[in-house]
């Protein structure tokens, strides 16, 4: 039986991981912080599980655990992963997202070699790209403290796999979504209203910069392409990405079209609003207070080397993403 740690076990991609490696008849073990704060995430698989408490930007523990446990692969997911909270806690943001996967590739170089290493790089680490759809050739240069802190492991993972033969792959994850994703993300955001306005419980959504897009996929078919990364006889970097973008805008028509509400909109730039066609209610505001400190270019990414040599395939199309989020949404609030 393959040994699996886990770290960020608890997080969206941490749960929907531990489930398919479970499912691939692995030990799992996850490395999670003291007080988690997603513990629903792992309820399912709970007694399946060892949970391991500790913090990736604590050297000690880490090296502890990779001694004790020698897993055949660590992915390492853990991580401040919202951008926007990056600018408000970037030595949080660096300590976790930059130190971790250091304290995690030193430990493997020093108690465990034959570990392999996944890490969860991010389309951040292109800021504003030079190129579209972005490759794994596109120049990098970071405009975020998460891109920036991701873009220093990123480079690390690098290192460590031409200097001291650690096999370790970074997946460039293009955003991916799920019914489990926090709700402090757009996306989760507009399911969780959508639901709540379906439900009489909210009058209306506020939302930022309607124009932004992104390339959003669904979290497990990303999850199965980590795994792909490791079952590789070497090491390497890949995309995991949809290449097509979307618009915020286009999210909340399927979102609401998932309810049973189609939308129209009126207005352009602050005064555009998202209107029931049938009542003729305002359903989507826009509220400045939720633009981004820098709104970076459109991040598309090319999956086509994940796809060929990994042979990755994604199972789940946006439209239907978007409609397992609602309804999980509504079946949430129904409790
Ligand atoms: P997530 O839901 O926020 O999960 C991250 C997990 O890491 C949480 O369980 C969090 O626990 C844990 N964590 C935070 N700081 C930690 C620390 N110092 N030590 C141990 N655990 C810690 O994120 P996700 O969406 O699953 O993303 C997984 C990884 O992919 C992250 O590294 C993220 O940056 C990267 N990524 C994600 C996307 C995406 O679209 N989802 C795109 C690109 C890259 P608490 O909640 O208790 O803090």
């Amino acid at each position: 039986m393959k040994k699996a740690l886990i770290t960020g076990i608890a997080g969206q991609d941490g749960s929907f991981l531990a489930e398919f490696l479970l499912s691939k008849n692995y030990e799992v073990i996850g490395l999670a912080k003291k007080e988690f704060t997603t513990s629903e995430n792992i309820e399912n698989i709970q007694d399946k599980i060892k949970i391991i408490n500790g913090d990736v930007a604590d050297f000690d523990s880490v090296l502890k655990t990779v001694k004790d446990i020698k897993p055949d692969e660590i992915y390492n997911l853990a991580a401040q992963s919202f951008v926007a909270d990056s600018w408000n806690n970037p030595s949080i943001t660096a300590q976790c997202n930059a130190l971790g996967p250091v304290n995690i590739l030193e430990s493997i170089k020093r108690e465990s070699p034959n570990t392999k290493f996944f890490q969860a790089s991010t389309c951040e680490i292109f800021g504003k790209p030079k190129d579209s759809p972005q490759t794994e050739e596109t120049a990098i240069h970071p405009i975020t403290p998460y891109g920036i802190a991701k873009l220093y492991a990123h480079l690390m993972v690098e290192t460590y796999r031409k200097n001291y033969g650690v096999f370790a792959s970074c997946g460039i994850l293009f955003n991916h979504e799920s019914e489990r994703r926090g709700k402090q993300f757009v996306t989760r955001k507009i399911s969780n209203s959508v639901a709540s306005i379906k439900l009489g419980l909210l009058d209306h959504i506020e939302l930022g910069n309607l124009n932004s897009q992104r390339d959003w996929g669904y979290a497990p078919d990303y999850v199965k392409g980590m795994y792909l990364m490791l079952q590789q006889e070497k090491s390497d970097d890949f995309i995991l990405a949809t290449g097509k973008p979307v618009k915020v805008r286009d999210f909340c028509n399927i979102a609401f079209l998932s309810a049973g509400i189609e939308l129209e909109w009126e207005g352009s730039g602050l005064e555009e609003k998202g209107i029931d066609k049938k009542t003729g209610k305002t359903l989507v505001k826009v509220n400045p207070k939720f633009f981004r400190p820098t709104e970076s270019n459109i991040y598309v990414g090319n999956p086509q080397k994940a796809e060929t040599q990994l042979n990755w395939k994604r199972e789940v199309s946006f439209e239907q993403m978007v409609e397992k989020m609602v309804q999980h949404d509504l079946e949430l609030l129904k409790k």
